[in-house]
């Protein structure tokens, strides 16, 4: 069997989820289907709960949002009175429910946030994305396949995950027992539609996986079922060079490796979530990621397999919206520890770091980490380091933001020479200061701190560097 996971930008209107629907009805195999929302309806949830949350007129938001899925209905369905009725008792029922967990927002009480943290009520409104469009994909099929038995839809309550509402884990144990039936309906030829990116806890609370994480999904079930291969479907042909809005002429890649694939997503690529790559690659399950509007084009395979010539830098990737944390003073010179103080406090407090960097000094320590855990990260230095900055054996502990990471990802670069010096030249070219500079441990890639506001120029000149430039010697 097979997994087929179409993104949102593979679900933007009726034209497409039929697109989809073909799709999947022209492929031999068993197959499990993961969709995420349509394009765009997370982020208007995520902006409708800010609206609720500041006590802001979230009404014609919403039903902005619903019309969207009532017209895309009504032009899916024009000659299925039957579907088009189910679907739009469905859509309206949800939007009922939607409501009044807006309005909960809305009310919160201290008291009552306390009790229920505040993503366990956001992930209630965010999940409603995936439910709409599983069930309006899965009316799809059948309505294409004329054929009501066989599409079934597969509630989110099967996804079992752990509480860490807004980035939860799957469980992938209990989950493969609750679908324990399953594989033998896929030989009769049943199609089960799964909402990605969306679970539920043991106590049935709704729970979310982290924004784009409908690849988890598809990844976990493909590893339950121990998938021939995980299909990640999207707007693009497959991995490109760098983000073809950024260079639209980057060339899509016939093969990454798992290796290269994870440091690439490590450092922001948008086409895969770095959570997703993980069950796939414990059990080498080949994943493709394929464009829905050109079925037929190869595109991208994810494999062990891959090869890579020496020195090749195959993906240049940014990620932005960081900031840089810096802990500075003498107190920090020659103290053995310090590092590992730095990550146990920023791993207790629950922030990740991005890249760290420590000047030969040995006068300040610097890492980044998302703008959104900025606050928390110097919270979490001042608390560890309170006694050295009351002492002040360490001056201060400050963060800058509005920064980005661009890496060059790739198998080849390896041991080989002169790399670095290409890539810092090529920014130097394009006048982008370099804030830090970090190579994995791992070699496979090069990964540099510069402003957000130059990320575009930066990849440009990058990609002239690594990729246009070897075209014109031949
Ligand atoms: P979906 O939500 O449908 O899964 P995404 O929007 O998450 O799709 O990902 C597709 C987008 O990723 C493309 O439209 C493209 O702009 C962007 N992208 C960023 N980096 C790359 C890359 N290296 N190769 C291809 N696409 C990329
Ligand atoms: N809809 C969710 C998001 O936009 C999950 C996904 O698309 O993968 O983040
Ligand atoms: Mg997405």
């Amino acid at each position: 069997m097979i997994v087929m996971k179409f993104g949102g930008t593979s679900l933007k209107n009726a034209e497409m989820f039929r697109q989809s629907a073909r799709i999947v009805l022209d492929e031999p195999r068993e197959k499990i289907v993961v969709v995420s929302a349509m394009a765009g309806v997370t982020d208007q949830l995520v902006a409708l709960i800010e609206k609720a949350k500041n006590g802001e007129d979230y009404s014609s938001a919403m039903a902005q949002l619903e019309k969207l899925h009532i017209d895309l209905i009504g032009d899916l369905f024009v000659k299925n009175d039957g579907e088009l009725w189910e679907a739009r008792a469905s859509v309206e029922s949800i939007f009922a429910g939607m409501k009044g967990k807006l309005g909960d927002i809305e009310n919160s009480q201290p008291a009552y946030s306390s009790l229920r943290p505040f993503p366990f009520l956001s992930d209630s409104v965010l999940a409603r994305g995936e439910e709409l469009s599983s069930i309006i994909f899965s009316a799809v099929l059948r309505d294409l396949k004329n054929d009501f038995e066989k599409s079934i839809f597969i509630s989110s309550a099967q996804i079992k995950t752990d509480e860490n509402f807004g980035e939860a884990e799957i469980d992938l144990v209990a989950t493969k027992h609750q679908l324990a039936d399953l594989s033998g309906r896929l030989s009769q030829g049943v199609i089960p539609v799964v909402p990605g990116f969306i679970g539920t806890t043991v106590h049935g609370d709704v729970t979310t996986l982290g924004r784009n994480g409908s690849d988890y999904t598809a990844a976990a079930l493909a590893s339950i079922f121990g998938a021939a291969e995980l299909q990640i479907w999207k707007d693009v042909d497959g991995v490109m060079q760098t983000d073809p809005k950024i260079v639209p002429k980057a060339k899509v890649l016939a093969e990454i490796s798992y290796e290269e694939a994870m440091e690439m997503t490590y450092f922001g690529a948008k086409i895969l979530h770095p959570k997703s790559v993980l069950p796939a690659i414990e059990n080498k399950i080949p994943i493709r990621i394929k464009n829905t509007y050109r079925p037929k084009a190869i595109g991208t395979l994810i494999s062990s397999e891959a090869k890579s010539a020496d020195g090749l830098v195959k993906i240049i990737t940014t990620i932005s919206g960081l900031a840089l944390i810096n802990v500075v003073g003498r107190g920090m010179l020659g103290v053995s520890g310090i590092a590992a103080r730095v990550f146990g406090a920023t791993a207790k407090a629950g922030v990740n770091v991005m890249m760290i960097s420590q000047a030969s000094s040995e006068h300040s320590i610097c890492f980044v980490v998302r703008q959104t855990d900025a606050e928390k990260a110097v919270q979490a230095m001042n608390q560890e380091f309170e006694m050295e900055l009351q002492r002040h054996l360490l001056e201060k502990v400050d963060a800058s933001g509005c920064l980005a990471i661009i890496a060059i990802v790739g198998d080849g670069m390896k041991g080989f020479p002169g790399t670095a010096a290409k890539f810092t030249s090529a920014l130097a070219k394009a006048k982008v200061n370099i804030i830090a500079m970090a190579q994995g441990s791992s070699e496979r890639n090069i990964s540099i701190l510069i402003s957000s506001d130059e990320t575009a120029k930066a990849v440009k000149s990058v990609y002239q560097t690594f990729f246009s430039k070897r075209k014109e010697k031949k």
